[in-house]
């Protein structure tokens, strides 16, 4: 989980270690903590539980000497509680080397038992001092840092992104990978190495991908890169498309009121060079093309509001491609025997493309034989690499724990494969695919249109409702997601009770919750289409409203039939059915937001909650 980073070359390591984690802070943590090596070989370390300041304050007021070497770390805790000695770096070889690591060492405990029959002491509780331990000894028989690691790696099961350093080698910094994010930033007489780009991206765009099992070695000016095994292995180098500014806030007083602000744009680069007069063209899924050619199911894999993302996915998918779509949460997935074919199409969904159990659920489909898709955001990311094709979604980082921008952008990915789909296997006319395309170009006009109509209004009500324990959602069709999302925008920014429902489900169940001053927001559907959905749905209003429930509807404008029913009515632009969800989820972000901010709460770092969740 959380953040790494490494750094050689002629700068100051204290800077670029600190810097390098404080871009790194949206990824959630619990502790931080730095290794700085000076040109003389002495090793000094700072760590502190709580926030990057507090280890901040610890280097004013204990300071050490800064090198030209060094490995910072954000931790979020699983082994041992959040506690200054459990922060890393943890010590190895008498305390000469530095070893810091994100993930999860599952065999720590018969380490730790090896380890302490053979006379070493524990300083915490950490998985990862066995590690920093184990390391410590290989290098002590090998006296070469690199050999010492790759010896190590081999005896860990489980998921790990390490890093080591060693007083015997300053303009040395050696790392590992398996199943968690490393990326190496490439500099000028300089190195990074970081859990993402946003680590490095001040000082360098040019950057290089490490492959899962792979062992990488940074000096001043050189990078290597070798299997576990010490086998050389080709790395790619690649150019960060966005830069250092847009991983900043840029004025505005939240990540997540930034991020909201740019659904549109996310939207828009998504769409970016994969339309064209009318038709849809990724060239990423040329790796794919035998399998899309006769995929007789599709199964979307996801968490969270990825998830959301995916079951918006399978309306188009299954309406304009004719593909049956399931749509499972990943970690649900691989342990109850999924029925997968050569035939079968995984899409898995990850922003950050490191969730573990996506990852875990990608693996499984691979060895099962099925064909496997990313939808992701984090170029250099793992789940991209252990699928078979790619399409990213260009929504730039998103800094903010939960998810907004990074959301309409997967919606538009899997639209846009939906409609490829649907123009290979002939199941929309080119009439058809063009209308769509228009509809997905629509999009970015549309939501900032409704951001910017909404907003104020949205956060005048969130205001008034500080002390609101519980509100609900209702949402039909493609409405339903978007309800489902709306509830875990505010359980996870305002921490209040909330919950999605379909609204045909309201008489079997859930209409028992509702009582005098309920809060529920409703998605209602277009009254233009010929379908009853919108008859249907203002009369669960109705049933609500005689409950005493308050209601406040997203309905789109020039809907007349639902405002005598409805306390509030948030108005979204025209647009065809399945566009629609599109343009009703920002004024939900847009709440869960406000709420979180009336309640006096950090809506850009939740609590609990991590960016990315590299963990099972
Ligand atoms: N398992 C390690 C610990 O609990 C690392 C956790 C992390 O990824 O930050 O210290």
């Amino acid at each position: 989980m959380c953040g790494i980073v490494g750094y050689v070359g002629p700068g100051s390591s204290l800077e670029v270690l600190v810097g390098g984690l404080r871009r790194q802070e949206y990824r959630g943590y619990d502790s931080a903590g730095v290794a700085v090596l000076d040109d003389g070989g002495t090793l000094a370390i700072r760590k502190k539980a709580g926030k990057l300041a507090v280890l901040v304050d610890e280097l004013a007021a204990s300071p050490i000497a800064d090198g030209h070497t060094g490995i910072g770390h954000t931790r979020w805790a699983t082994h041992g509680g959040p506690v200054d000695e459990n922060a890393h770096p943890h010590l190895g070889d008498d305390g000469r080397l530095a070893l810091i690591h994100n993930g999860i060492i599952e065999n720590f405990a018969e380490l730790r038992e090896e380890l302490a029959a053979a006379g070493e002491t524990f300083t915490s509780e950490t998985d990862t001092e066995a590690a920093a331990l184990l390391v410590g000894r290989a290098y002590r028989e090998t006296g070469d840092l690199t050999e010492a690691m790759r010896r190590v790696v081999g005896r860990l099961e489980g998921a790990f992104t390490l890093l080591a350093v060693h007083a015997d080698t300053p303009g040395v910094v050696v790392g590992a990978r398996r199943n968690s994010p490393l990326v190496i930033g490439l500099g000028e007489g300089e190195n990074f190495l970081g859990s993402d780009v946003a680590a490095f991206v001040e000082h360098t765009r040019r950057a290089m991908e490490i492959g899962q099992d792979q062992v990488v070695t940074i000096r001043p000016n050189e990078v290597s890169v070798t299997a576990f095994d010490g086998s050389p292995v080709p790395a790619r180098e690649f150019e960060i498309a966005w830069d250092a500014s847009a991983a900043e806030k840029g004025g505005w007083s939240s990540f997540m009121k930034k991020e909201i602000s740019e659904e549109p744009e996310a939207v828009a680069n998504t769409l970016r060079g994969r339309v064209q007069d009318g038709r849809v063209r990724i060239p990423e899924l040329e790796p794919l093309a035998d399998a899309l050619a006769d995929v007789d199911r599709i199964v979307v894999i996801a968490c969270g509001t990825a998830a959301y993302a995916g079951m918006l996915g399978k309306y188009a998918l299954e309406a304009w491609a004719h593909v049956p779509v399931d749509v499972e949460l990943s970690h649900e997935f691989r342990y109850r025997d999924p029925v997968l074919t050569p035939r079968t199409l995984v899409v898995s969904v990850s922003q950050s493309g490191e969730t573990m159990d996506t990852l875990m659920a990608v693996k499984y489909a691979r060895e099962h034989g099925a064909r496997t898709l990313s939808i992701c955001n984090a170029q250099g990311a793992t789940i991209p690499r252990e699928s078979d094709a790619v399409v990213y979604t260009h929504a730039g980082p998103e800094v903010a724990v939960a998810s907004t921008k990074a959301f309409v952008a997967q919606v538009a990915a899997l639209y846009l494969l939906a409609l490829q789909l649907a123009e290979s296997r002939g199941t929309l006319t080119h009439a058809e695919i063009a209308r769509a395309v228009e509809q997905l170009q629509a999009l970015p006009e549309g939501l900032a249109t409704v951001i910017a109509e909404s907003s104020e209004r949205i956060a005048e009500l969130a205001h008034w409702m500080g002390d609101t324990e519980s509100v609900l959602y209702l949402g039909r069709h493609v409405g339903y997601p978007v309800a489902l999302e709306g509830a875990l925008k505010l359980k996870e920014l305002a921490y209040i009770h909330a919950e999605g429902f379909a609204a045909g489900e309201l008489k079997h169940g859930p209409i028992a919750l509702i009582e005098p001053g309920q809060v529920v927001f409703v998605i209602v559907p277009s009254p233009r289409h010929a379908d009853s959905l919108h008859r249907k749905v203002v009369s669960n209003i109705q049933e609500i409203r005689a409950r005493g429930a308050r209601v406040i509807a997203i309905a789109e404008l020039g809907d007349v039939g639902v405002v005598p029913y409805a306390d509030e009515v948030i108005r979204i632009p025209l647009a065809d059915r399945l566009f629609e969800p599109i343009l009703a989820v920002a004024p939900l972000h847009v709440f869960g937001m406000e709420l979180a901010a009336a309640k006096g709460l950090d809506v850009d770092q939740p609590r609990n909650l991590a960016k990315s969740v590299t963990v099972e």
